[in-house]
C-alpha cells in the first residue's frame, strides 16, 4: 500500500495562527525562507525517489517561478493551495473562484501541466462552504484534499467520511474528496500525520496510525508546511498555547519525515490518479 505525501507552500507569515501580525500588504518586506525550506523538501524526495504533491500559493508561483519549475520537472505534482492564503470560509463564492481560478492560471503558466487538485487553506472547506466544491469542479479540479473529519477550533467536519468519496458529481465530472486522516477510537475520531499532530506525537505512533489506516485498505495523506522544517525561522510570541502548538519539534522534523519516507512507500495524488482503481477507495 502507497501513501499519499503532500506539502502546503507557505511562508512562516501565511498560517491563520500568525496572519492577524503580517497583513498580505507586508508580506513582500518580510524575510523569505519558503525557497530554501522547499530546497531541503525536493533533496530529501529525490535521495529517497519519492514523489509528492506539492499545493502552492499563486503568491509563491509569481514570486518564485523557478522554484515551481523545479518541483514539477522533478515529477512532483503541482496543485493549488489558493492564491493568498485565504480561508474559504472568509470568502464569498465569487470571491473563491476569482482566487482558485488566479492561482489554478499562475500554476499552468509556469508548470504546462493541467491542475488537478486543491487544498483549502487551514481546512476551510467545513459544513458551511461545501458550495466551494461546485467552483472545483466548475474549473476542472478533479480532488479536493481539505476536508479534516474531527472537531477543532478553526476548521472540521467531525461526522464527515474519513474514507475517500465524491463530493459531487456532474454530466460525467467528478469532484472526488481526499479527508484529512484520522484514527477511529470509539466513535471518535483523532488526527494524526500531519501539521501540528506529526511534528507533537512521538514517531511510533505516527507509523502506528499509518499502518492501522493502511489495515483499513487506504492510503494515508500525510501533509507539512515547508516552515515546519525551519528551526532558524524568526520566532513569534503567539501566546503560551498557540507558540507551543506552532514551534513543537520544529527541530526534529526533517528527521521523522525521513524516517517515515523509509518505513513506508509513497506517492502524490496525481500518481494515485493514475495507478490506482479509484473505485475501489469510493465509499
Ligand atoms: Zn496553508
Amino acid at each position: 500500500m502507497k501513501n499519499i505525501l503532500s506539502i502546503d507552500v507557505e511562508e512562516w507569515f501565511h498560517p491563520e495562527a500568525v496572519q492577524h501580525l503580517f497583513p498580505p500588504d507586508s508580506w513582500d518586506e518580510r524575510e523569505p525562507r519558503v525557497e530554501r525550506n522547499v530546497e531541503k523538501l525536493l533533496e530529501l524526495f529525490d535521495s529517497k525517489k519519492t514523489k509528492a504533491t506539492f499545493f502552492v500559493l499563486g503568491w509563491t508561483v509569481r514570486k518564485y517561478p523557478q522554484l515551481i519549475k523545479r518541483m514539477a520537472e522533478a515529477g512532483h505534482e503541482v496543485a493549488s493551495h489558493g492564491n493568498s492564503h485565504r480561508m474559504v470560509t472568509k470568502l464569498t463564492p465569487d470571491e473563491f473562484r476569482e482566487d482558485l481560478a488566479e492561482s489554478i492560471a499562475a500554476i499552468q503558466e509556469i508548470t504546462g501541466k493541467k491542475v488537478l487538485g486543491f487544498r483549502a487553506p487551514t481546512f476551510s472547506i467545513v459544513k458551511e462552504t461545501r458550495w466551494a466544491w461546485e467552483i472545483m469542479l466548475e474549473l476542472g479540479l478533479a480532488y479536493d484534499s481539505s476536508v479534516y473529519p474531527i472537531w477543532h477550533d478553526r476548521y472540521g467536519i467531525p461526522d464527515a467520511p474519513r474514507h475517500p468519496y465524491i463530493a459531487l458529481e456532474k454530466e460525467s465530472q467528478k469532484l472526488i474528496e481526499f479527508p484529512m486522516p484520522t484514527l477511529k477510537i470509539g466513535n471518535k475520531n483523532f488526527p494524526f500525520g500531519g501539521g501540528g499532530y506529526l511534528r507533537i506525537f512521538p514517531l511510533w505512533f505516527t507509523k502506528y496510525a499509518i499502518k492501522k489506516f493502511n489495515k483499513e485498505g487506504l492510503p494515508a495523506i500525510i501533509y507539512a508546511h515547508p516552515w515546519e522544517f525551519d528551526p532558524e525561522q524568526p520566532r513569534l510570541e503567539l501566546g503560551k498555547v498557540q507558540t507551543w502548538r506552532h514551534y513543537y519539534n520544529i527541530n526534529t522534523n526533517l528527521n521523522k519525515l525521513d524516517v517515515l519516507l523509509d518505513r513506508f512507500e509513497w506517492m502524490s495524488f496525481k500518481d494515485f490518479f493514475e495507478q490506482e482503481t479509484l473505485d475501489n477507495f469510493l465509499i
